[in-house]
């Protein structure tokens, strides 16, 4: 896809800022520093549009980002941050199950995780909650440029094994900083952006 126009439309605390104009989402979910941000950037080739390395512990907003004019990414805040109190997973947890549970113009939810490493629990309760709400998930394993040719497959088997990932999801290996998997994460997003 090529992007022409991208913008940040709102951080939205509650889902009475949500936007309205029933244009179709994709939400990314992932660990604090994972590479979300470096993941949206890379797909709309921008540098900088979505932040990078947010500090982690801050506002948690759920970004929506408007592209072409046509659908949205969501960036939602990032879990499994070992400093962020009781109180803070909660009010995390509530608003992820707010959104997820009733935002009819989600399609789907980009879970990126880095191959680099077996799945958190964070991760493994992560793809278990888009499960649960039986929303299709795309599993994006990033930082793919750190890791040596010949051991590329016993990460991608490893992360798709300890996530326990049903048959039919898309599991795609990505690397933002040289641009592997981007066609491919392209071509499995936009089957849920179609009508
Ligand atoms: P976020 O907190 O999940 O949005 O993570 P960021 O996108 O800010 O990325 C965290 C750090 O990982 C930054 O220093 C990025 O430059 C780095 N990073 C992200 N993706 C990749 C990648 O594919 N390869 C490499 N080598 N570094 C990456």
């Amino acid at each position: 896809m090529k992007v022409n126009h991208a913008e940040i439309v709102i951080s939205a605390v509650s889902k009475k800022q949500y936007p309205e104009d029933h244009l179709p989402e994709i939400a990314l979910a992932g660990r604090s520093n994972v590479g979300k941000s470096s993941f949206i950037n890379r797909l709309i080739n921008r540098k900088n549009l979505a932040r990078t390395s947010s500090k982690p512990g801050k506002t948690q907003t759920l970004n929506f980002y408007r592209i072409n004019e046509s659908f949205y990414f969501v960036d939602v805040p990032g879990y499994g941050y070992a400093k962020v109190s009781k109180k803070e997973r909660e009010k995390w947890g509530r608003m992820m199950e707010e959104y997820f549970q009733t935002r009819d113009t989600l399609k789907a939810v980009v879970l990126v995780t880095d191959l680099r490493h077996d799945p958190t629990q964070d991760d493994i309760q992560m793809y278990d909650f888009i499960k649960y709400y039986d929303l299709p998930v795309i599993i994006i394993g990033t930082k793919l440029d750190k890791i040596t040719k010949n051991k590329r497959k016993k990460h991608i088997n490893r992360s798709k094994q300890v996530l326990d990932i049903d048959e039919t999801d898309i599991f795609i290996p990505f690397s933002a900083e040289i641009g592997e998997g981007k066609d491919e994460a392209w071509s499995a997003l936009s089957q849920y952006l179609r009508g």
